[in-house]
């Protein structure tokens, strides 16, 4: 993978969160945060940490953010420097800027000035919780639209042995099968003839209601 330039303003849970995965995972990440205490926190866990407040625009410049390929605004509770920190960096021309939002009216704004990926953390995790609990054997899921997904959902064990043809899981629960995960490999687009095993994963797509009644076979 490619080795690409984080800056994550607003040291908080949820922007560590960010900053130390993103570290994890070899990428090179600035953290920066107004609050000192938070900046050294996260010393450890980030190539860089400045202490600086995002909202003035010489402290922006000095810390060479434009050149960043990416920025996370994860600004808590402040609204306005939430604001004003994305409005800045859209000016400064910063190619993607990701911000959290509190909520949708905040959301509209950061949209307007130009945010790239606007994120609404508790909305999206109740969301997640919530369809987890109505389908108990999905392990993820891509929202393709309202109405659509696409998910990894582990086989009900009463499937384990057959093969597709067998199991005609398209015309049964209206959703297609494009690919199956077995012991760490991926099978795409599998035959009709394909055996399915006891713990393989199978990543489906149709729509939410019947994706839900697939998952959810004891
Ligand atoms: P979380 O819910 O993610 O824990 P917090 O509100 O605790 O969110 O964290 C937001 C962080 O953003 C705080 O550490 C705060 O100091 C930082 N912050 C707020 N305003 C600015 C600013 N203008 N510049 C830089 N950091 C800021």
């Amino acid at each position: 993978m490619a080795i690409k330039q984080y800056a994550v303003i607003g040291l908080g849970r949820f922007g560590t969160s960010i900053a130390r995965r993103l570290n994890e995972a070899g990428q090179e990440v600035l953290g920066i945060d107004v609050n000192e205490e938070r900046v050294e926190d996260v010393e450890l866990y980030v190539t860089h940490a400045a202490v600086a407040d995002s909202t003035d625009e010489k402290a922006l410049t000095s810390l060479g953010v434009r050149n960043f390929d990416c920025v996370i605004v994860a600004i808590g509770n402040d609204m306005q420097a939430s604001i004003l920190t994305v409005m800045l960096l859209k000016d400064l021309g910063v190619k993607k800027v990701i911000a959290k939002a509190l909520g949708k009216r905040h959301g509209k704004v950061l949209d307007r000035i130009g945010a790239d990926w606007i994120i609404y953390p508790e909305r999206d995790m109740g969301e997640r919780v919530a369809n987890q609990l109505l389908s108990p054997n999905m392990l993820n899921y891509i929202e393709l639209s309202k109405e659509y997904n696409i998910e990894e959902i582990m086989i009900p064990s009463k499937m384990a042995g057959k093969n597709l043809r067998e199991l005609d899981i398209r015309a049964k629960y209206n959703i297609s099968v494009i690919a199956i995960v077995s012991e760490g490999d991926i099978i795409i687009s599998p035959s009709p003839e394909q055996t399915i095993h006891e713990g393989d994963l199978l990543v489906v797509i149709g729509s939410r209601d019947d994706l839900a009644n697939f998952s959810s076979i004891e």
